[in-house]
Formats: C-alpha cells, structure tokens, sequence
C-alpha cells in the first residue's frame, strides 16, 4: 500500500506515521526527517536545506524530488510506503506520479489555532518521536532515553511563516489528488489513538 499522509504543520502526521508503519510493516519516509539527519551530520544536503527550513520556507523541489525518488528504489518500499511531509507542491507530486503509484491520500483536516498550540509545546527526539510539554513534560524520551529538543523551526514566528506556505503551496494538492479520487479525509483534531482508528478504519 502506497500511501501518502497530507496536512498542515503540526496536523499529527508524524505521530500517525509512527502508528502507521508499524500497522501496515511499511516504511515511514519523512522529508523533514531526512533534512535533519543531514543537519546533525553536517552534509552538504544539510547545510543547504537548513538555509531554508530555519525561516520556515520549502527545500527547492529538485533537491527534495531527488532524494525522495532515492528513498524510494530501495527494496524495503517494495510492498509500500508511508510518506510524510512529501510531497508538498504541485510539482513535488507531478515528479512523483512518474515514480510511483499511489493508493491513498490521507488529507488531515485540522483547526489552525490547535496547530499554532500543537507546535509552540512539541518537543522532539533524534529518533523520530515527538510529544507535547502539556501531557509529557520530562525531557528524556520514552521510546529510547536520549534527550528531547525544540526543533528550530517550532518558534512561533517560523510556526506562522510555515502555515502559511501550506496554505499557498500544499494546500492545492487535496484538490490535485481529489481530481484522482485519492483522497480520505480525516478529522485530525482527537487524540493520537482517535484519528489511528478513523485512519485505519477508511484504509483497507
Ligand atoms: P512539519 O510538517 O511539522 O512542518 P517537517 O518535518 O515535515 O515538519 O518539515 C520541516 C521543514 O522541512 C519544512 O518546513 C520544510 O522547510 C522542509 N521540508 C520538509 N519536507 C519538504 C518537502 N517535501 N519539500 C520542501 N521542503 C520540505
Ligand atoms: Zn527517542
């Protein structure tokens, strides 16, 4: 099952990915995670990306197709993939249906102020795990015991910036895929575990 994870900054598609994959025995592959990897590592990828995700702009869709199509050749996306954060212009998925076949959109569909909250108290591990201060407000991540940390882009001035690139840029895309009869719809302002269910309750 190929399946892609649509919605705004904060909108939970991290923490449903994480769900997903386990559920489904598909890989899990962020952008954002990729970009970050290449950050801590000090790569050129990295060094480039972070000049724009620190204002809260996209990475140039060349650089972002090219290591999205890499991802996905390796075998373990053979039975399917879950990806997340990707794409996110037009372009982005016009690159992507000469690369793959995909089966499902999942379109999240949040309030902005609940985002705007969501992000301002997220806190992330380097394993990919993220939380909130409000229901987890030790810094030690449970899933691994390392350390947690404000991403750079979750400040509220970058929160508003990113926000707004969605509206202008990836918000097109639910139409671009509805045009295709790809999009499910779910209501993403519950709980982690019940927008699990609706998810996998519409995708069989
Ligand atoms: P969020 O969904 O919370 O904004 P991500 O981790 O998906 O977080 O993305 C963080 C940043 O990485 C984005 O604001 C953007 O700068 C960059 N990025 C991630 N995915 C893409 C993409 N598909 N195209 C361009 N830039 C991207
Ligand atoms: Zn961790």
């Amino acid at each position: 099952m190929n399946i892609i994870l649509l919605g705004a900054p904060g909108a939970g598609k991290g923490s449903q990915a994480t769900k997903l994959k386990e559920y489904y025995a598909i890989p899990h592959i962020s952008t954002g995670d990729a970009f970050r990897s290449n950050i801590a590592r000090g790569t050129e990828i990295g060094v480039y990306a972070k000049s724009f995700i620190d204002k809260g702009q996209l990475v140039p869709d060349d650089l972002t197709v090219k290591i999205v199509e890499e991802r996905l050749s390796h075998d373990d996306c053979k039975n399917g993939f879950l990806l997340d954060g990707f794409p996110r212009s037009i372009p982005q998925a016009e690159a992507l249906e000469k690369i793959a076949k995909i089966d499902y959109v999942i379109n999240f569909v949040i309030d902005t102020e609940k985002v705007v909250k969501r992000l301002g108290g997220r806190r992330t591990c380097a394993c990919g795990e993220t939380y909130h201060v409000s229901t987890h407000p030790s810094n030690i991540c449970d899933k691994c015991g390392k350390e947690l940390y404000i991403r750079q882009d979750d400040n509220e001035e970058t929160i508003r910036n990113r926000m707004a690139v969605y509206e202008k840029t990836t918000a097109p895309l639910v139409g671009f895929y509805k045009e295709r009869g790809l999009v499910v719809d779910v209501d993403a302002n519950g709980t982690i575990e019940e927008t699990f269910q609706k998810i996998i309750e519409l995708v069989k």
